[in-house]
This record gives structure tokens, C-alpha cells and sequence, in this order.
């Protein structure tokens, strides 16, 4: 069993993140979501909230798993049995920061990062951006996956 687990903020989780599950799910068995929970930070939305609305949009796809986690992540990782985990990079520059992540992480646990670039259209959707142009009372449906319902 193949199974890779996605960690982030995911607040909201937009069109760029759907397109990286939807990759890894063309090379791995399964796909493990992981709401990473940091207790300091102010989040438009709650992680009950963010738990449901992405579990809704995979209500069909048995392969892709809702979990929120707290603590390192290569510690999730290896809770839940996985051997990898995936990032999504934008752009070359999310790159070079993400790699020496990943070679910690690699040195801490063993396992390895998959970095996987999100199709082009979409690379320009962050969760940042959404919660600006909420901010300013944009409608941001057209950067969610269909059926998203966001506070
Ligand atoms: P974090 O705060 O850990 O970066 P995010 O929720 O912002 O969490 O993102 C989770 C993952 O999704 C990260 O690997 C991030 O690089 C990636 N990501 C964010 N936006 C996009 C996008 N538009 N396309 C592809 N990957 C993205």
C-alpha cells in the first residue's frame, strides 16, 4: 500500500491543492490530508469547518482521507503508516525552501518528500490570496473546487 500524506494549513483549500491530490492519486494507493493545527494562529476557518468542506469534495474518492493533526508532521506521517510525504510547489522559488525541509525531515524519520508542481492555471491560487480577496468582499468561488462552501 502506497500511501502519501499532504500536510498544510489548508485555509482554505483551493483549486491548486485539489490539483496535487489529484496528481499523487495517479502514483499512490492513497492520499492522507493532514490539517496541521497551530494553536497561535488566527485562521478564517475553523478546522471542524475545514475538515467537513474537504471531506465533502472527496465524499466519493475512498482513496483520499480528512485528518487533522498537531506536532511534527513527520510524526502524523509515521502514525498513520506513511511513506511519503507530498508538497506542492507553485513556483521554483517554493523550491528551495521546501527542500531543506525536506532533507530534515528526511534526517529525522526517513521518509522521503514527493514535490509535485501544480498545473499552471493554478499555480497562482494560495489560500493566502483567497483570504485576501475575501477580505475585500471578492467572490472567490471560481478558486475553490466545485461545491465549496467556505464561513
Ligand atoms: P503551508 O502553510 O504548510 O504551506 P498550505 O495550506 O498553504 O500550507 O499549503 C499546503 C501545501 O499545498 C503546500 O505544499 C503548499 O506548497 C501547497 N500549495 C499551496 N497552494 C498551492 C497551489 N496553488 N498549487 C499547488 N500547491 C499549492
Amino acid at each position: 500500500m502506497k500511501r502519501a500524506i499532504f500536510p498544510g494549513s489548508f485555509d482554505p483549500f483551493t483549486l491548486g491543492h485539489h490539483s496535487i491530490v489529484k496528481r499523487a492519486l495517479a502514483f499512490m494507493d492513497e492520499v492522507i490530508i493532514g490539517i496541521g493545527i497551530n494553536e497561535g494562529k488566527r485562521c478564517l476557518m475553523s478546522v471542524e469547518k475545514r475538515l467537513e468542506s474537504i471531506r465533502k469534495i472527496y465524499a466519493d474518492e475512498p482513496r483520499v482521507k480528512v485528518i487533522a493533526y498537531s506536532g511534527l508532521t513527520v510524526d502524523f506521517a509515521q502514525e498513520q503508516g506513511a511513506g511519503i510525504i507530498l508538497r506542492g510547489i507553485r513556483t521554483v522559488k517554493d523550491l528551495e525552501y521546501e527542500e531543506g525541509i525536506a532533507d530534515i525531515n528526511r534526517k529525522l524519520s526517513g521518509i522521503e518528500t514527493v514535490f509535485l508542481f501544480t498545473e499552471p492555471e493554478y499555480s497562482a491560487i494560495s489560500s493566502s490570496v483567497v483570504r485576501e480577496l475575501l477580505h475585500y468582499g471578492k467572490d472567490v468561488s471560481a478558486f475553490l473546487p466545485e461545491g465549496m462552501e467556505i464561513d
